[in-house]
């Protein structure tokens, strides 16, 4: 095992760039939830990754953003904390929506660090205007010019995808294996079934409602009959959302549950009875301990 290569690699950028899907399709799995709508990710999740030779953990990080309430707050906080003692970062650009006072912002943070960066250049498959890769590239180089590599990816075609993973394992350096072969993430079960159920909210609703809905596992057991069952809490912070997020006759919620039972089955292979509640809990973003509640904080500090 001497010459084992592992370490820590973090997926830094604004909202939305592609950081989660490009994770994704690194580890060939579904682990991390997304979105076409910005800061879907709100907590820190290590991806791992295991071949042969080397093991890389992934860590999807909420985009980096200026926070307007305590929840977006922690989320900025883990995102930049995500940053210590990293052996490498992926700084993720979308260079259709162009770089922004946003990415600029990123790009500060992370030259202030020594960590060695790979700049990628993600949604190459959507941009009509090549020259917009040229101008990203050039104008983020204004704030930060020493990458250790330029690439070019789509995450959705694959493109690019195998540079960037061999540059990866080139520069990781020799080290452990900081998790057993077969864990692909540090979360818990319950944590991924309140994901899953989260990014169908996200997929199903719009505007304000998905950002300000929170979900906690209140029961996740195992029953005799070999089904998992689990009951959600959904919390959401004004009267006026539930029969939103409930529909005419329950058809949303219905759908919600149809959509995350389905994944939630494939991803832990069992058969799932799954129990959706909604709740109001007023400004519950602002609140400390809903905010622990619904990232699954507490578990996570337990260990
Ligand atoms: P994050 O906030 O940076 O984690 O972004 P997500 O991974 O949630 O992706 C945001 C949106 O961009 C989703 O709708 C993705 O399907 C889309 N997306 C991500 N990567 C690509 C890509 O390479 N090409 C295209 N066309 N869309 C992408
Ligand atoms: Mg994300």
């Amino acid at each position: 095992m001497n010459n084992f290569k592992s370490g820590f690699v973090t997926v830094a950028g604004k909202p939305n760039v592609g950081k989660s899907t490009l994770i994704n399709a690194l580890m060939r799995q579904k682990i991390v939830i997304t979105s076409d709508k910005p800061q879907t990710t709100r907590n820190r999740i290590n991806c791992i990754l295991t071949e042969e030779n080397h093991q890389m953990i992934l860590v999807d990080t909420p985009g980096i953003h200026k926070p307007l309430h305590k929840l977006g707050e922690y989320m900025v906080n883990i995102a930049v904390n995500a940053l210590r003692g990293m052996d490498l970062i992926l700084f993720v650009i979308d260079p259709e929506d162009g770089v922004r006072k946003s990415d600029m912002h990123v790009a500060e943070i992370i030259s202030k660090s020594n960590i060695p960066v790979i700049l990628i250049i993600n949604k190459v498959d959507s941009i009509k205007n090549m020259n917009k890769i040229k101008d990203a590239e050039n104008k983020i180089k204004e704030v930060k010019s020493d990458f250790i590599k330029v690439i070019e990816t789509s995450a959705i075609t694959g493109k690019g995808l195998e540079e960037l993973k061999n540059t990866i394992i080139e520069t990781l350096p020799n080290g452990p294996m900081y998790y057993p072969e077969d864990v692909v993430s540090d979360k818990p079960s319950r944590f991924i079934a309140s994901e899953l159920i989260r990014e169908k909210i996200f997929f199903l609703l719009q505007e304000e409602i998905p950002h300000s809905t929170g979900v906690v596992i209140e029961d996740f057991t195992e029953r005799e009959n070999g089904i998992l069952y689990i009951r959600a809490d959904i919390y959401i912070e004004k009267d006026s959302q539930k029969p939103i997020m409930i529909g005419k006759n329950g058809t949303m919620i219905k759908k919600i549950g149809q959509l995350a039972r389905r994944d939630i089955e494939e991803v832990f292979e069992s058969k799932v009875f799954l129990d959706l509640f909604v709740k109001v809990r007023k400004k519950w973003r602002e609140n400390e301990n809903m905010i622990m509640n619904t990232m699954s904080f507490k578990s996570d500090l337990k260990g």
